[in-house]
Formats: structure tokens, sequence, C-alpha cells
């Protein structure tokens, strides 16, 4: 095998090593909020409908990844994916073929009071729900919607519906970042996993600086100044957040250094677009077109030779903040 050319195997692998299990879909770049730190306030271009991945495109790439290619654990996001109507029959479709496969959600929370149990009973496994502060007037001026009752209600059937464990996910802030001990104590008392998450330069505006963004560092002095913090290591070593016990436990908080202590080296991710693109890294604008295989009446051999073509040349890791530029797609563009 020379270093130019792609294993034949049955599994996802890179010229570093790394194996992907874990898949992200997006099934949408359209969004109910417009986070400052994703999207533009007019949020990103509408797709025409016919250029989404349509619901039979989406288990059948869920087909080729988990028989083909040995995935074991896939997410749905966006771009909103509760804006996609067809969420609960492509849950429930996924779930027929692949009765063991883990399948969470990543949303904003908008519409899952409404949901919630439909999914979980479709064949949903839990849901992450982002939410950055619990201070109304700051969730507004972040978001650029006054929602943040919505959310916590989506949280609450969430929980309700057992897509448990719930967890939280936060992007560390200026705005918000004194209020990250007032978060923190929310989720503690409805046993919910908060984690916090660097901002990385993945903002549709480019407006992110080396010299602005919250550091891991910097929400756990915080945090400090509030509870006792004892770390307790990653849940396992692919996972990004280091995480602490609070106050002797039993709950913890999380934290994602995806910036300042980059986790690059045990990737174990693969991304698809909401339009089909195979993206092995969220900072590399390298991508394979599945979706032109797909309606060209591409065999599961050809996607999955594509998909192992397109991993195997993923970059080693991104480049230190310093330098770091930003990539031609946006986080909502991407899926994160
Ligand atoms: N709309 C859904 C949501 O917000 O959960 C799913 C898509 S969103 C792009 C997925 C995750 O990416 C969210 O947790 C969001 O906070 C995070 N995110 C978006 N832009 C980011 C950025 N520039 N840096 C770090 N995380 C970001
Ligand atoms: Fe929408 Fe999620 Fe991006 Fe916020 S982070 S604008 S909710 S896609």
């Amino acid at each position: 095998m020379t270093a130019a050319s792609a294993p034949e195997r049955t599994v996802l692998v890179d010229r570093f090593g790394r194996r992907a299990r874990d898949l992200r879909i997006s099934l949408t770049q359209a969004c109910t909020l417009r986070c400052r730190y994703c999207m533009p306030a007019e949020g990103l271009p509408i797709m025409p409908r016919e250029e989404l991945l349509s619901t039979a495109e989406v288990v059948r790439l869920v087909d080729v990844a988990v028989d083909a290619l040995g995935i074991t654990e896939l997410r749905l996001t966006g771009g909103e994916p509760l804006v996609r109507r067809d969420l609960e029959a492509l849950i429930g479709e996924i779930r027929a073929r692949h009765r063991d496969l883990p399948i969470a959600l990543t949303t904003n929370g908008l519409g899952l009071a409404r949901r919630a149990a439909g999914l979980a009973a479709a064949g949903l496994t839990r849901v992450n729900v982002s939410m950055d502060t619990v201070d109304e007037d700051r969730f507004a001026a972040v978001t650029r919607r006054d929602r943040l009752p919505d959310v916590i209600a989506g949280i609450d059937a969430a929980a309700a519906a057992g897509l448990v464990p719930v967890k939280v996910n936060a992007v560390a802030l200026r705005e918000t970042l004194d209020g990250a001990p007032d978060l923190l104590r929310w989720c503690l008392d409805r046993g919910l996993s908060l984690r916090f998450i660097e901002a990385m330069p993945l903002d549709a505006e480019g407006t992110w600086t080396e010299d602005a963004y919250v550091t891991a560092a910097d929400v756990l002095a915080v945090l400090g100044a509030h509870f006792e913090l004892e770390p307790v290591g990653r849940e396992d070593a692919g996972a990004p957040a280091e995480r602490w016990r609070v106050d002797g436990g039993p709950g913890t908080v999380g934290v994602i250094a995806s910036m300042s202590r980059s986790f690059c080296g045990a990737c174990d991710r693969t991304r698809i677009t909401a339009e089909g693109r195979v993206r092995p890294c969220l900072f590399s604008d390298d991508e394979i077109d599945l979706r032109a295989i797909l309606r060209s009446g591409g065999d599961d051999a050809a996607l999955a030779d594509a998909w192992r073509a397109v991993t195997w040349r993923k970059s080693p890791g991104h480049l230190p903040a310093e330098i770091l530029s930003h990539p031609r797609r946006s986080m909502g563009a991407i899926g994160g």
C-alpha cells in the first residue's frame, strides 16, 4: 500500500491511523436561531429542496456507513434538524434497519417540546440541546431571538420522553462567561450533563479572533470560584470533553477545548453536509460529493470507495489558533 492510495478495508481510516466511527449528518442549513458565533443575521442562503438529501438518500448513506464502513454511532444535526418535517420518519426508517445503532440529535431545542415523545417513539436514543445561558436577555442577544423559554420546555420534554442523558452544550462566550455558574447550577439541579465548548473560527461572519475567544481555562477559573472541581478525565479516549466532578458529585461538568488543547489526534468523526458531501475535517474544505454518486445510479461500493478515499486524505489536525484561517463553510453549513 502506498501513502497515496486509500486501503481496501471495510472501515474508514486515514493516513495517520485514525478510524472514523462516529457519523454526523447535517439535515439542513436552515435554522430557527441566529447564534452570532454560527450564522449571519439573515441566515444562510435557503437551499432549494432538491439540493438537500432526501429521507431515502440519508437512509441509504447510513446503510453504507454502518454496513460497509463500520460506523457505530450516528448524530443528526444541522442547521437545525427539527426544521425537517420528515425527522421522525427518517429516524424510524434508520431504526428499523439498525436496531442497535445509537442515534443522537443535536438541536437548539425549539419545537422539541412538541416533538420529543414522537422522536423517542421513532427510535431516537438521546439529545444534546444547545443553550449558552439561562439569562433571557443574554440568550436573546447571543441567538438574536427571544426564545429561551421554548428551549427550556424542549429540554424538559426530552428528559420526560426518556431521551437521556440529555446533554446541554454551551459555547463559551465573553458575554455569557459570568453566567456560567448559574448555567451549571441550573443543569445540576435537573440532573443534566453540561459541557462548555470553546468557540471555533467557524462563524459565518468571520468575526472569531484568537485574542477574543474564551478558553477552557477561562471557564474553569470562573466555575472554580463557585464550585469545587475535581478532574475525572474523559468518558473514553476519543471523547472531546474533559470532565470535572462538581462539589463531590454526582454531577459533572465537561469542557471541550477544541482550540486551546486540540484533540485532532483522537478524532473519530466523519461528517456529511446537508447536500450530501462527506467532509472528514471541520477545518478542511476537502470534500467528496456523495449525492452526485447517489443520483447518477452509483452502487453502494462506489459510495463506500469515495467515502474511504476522502477519509484517507484527512488532514492530521487543524493549525494552531494564531494562524488558523476561517474555512469556506461555517458551522451551520457543515453540521456541528
Ligand atoms: N442547531 C443545532 C444546535 O445548535 O444544537 C445543531 C447545529 S449547531 C451548528 C451544532 C453545535 O455547534 C451547537 O452546539 C453549537 O453551539 C455549535 N457551534 C456552532 N458554531 C460554533 C462555533 N463557531 N464554535 C463552536 N461551536 C459552535
Ligand atoms: Fe442555529 Fe445551531 Fe447555528 Fe445556533 S448553533 S445558529 S441554533 S445551527
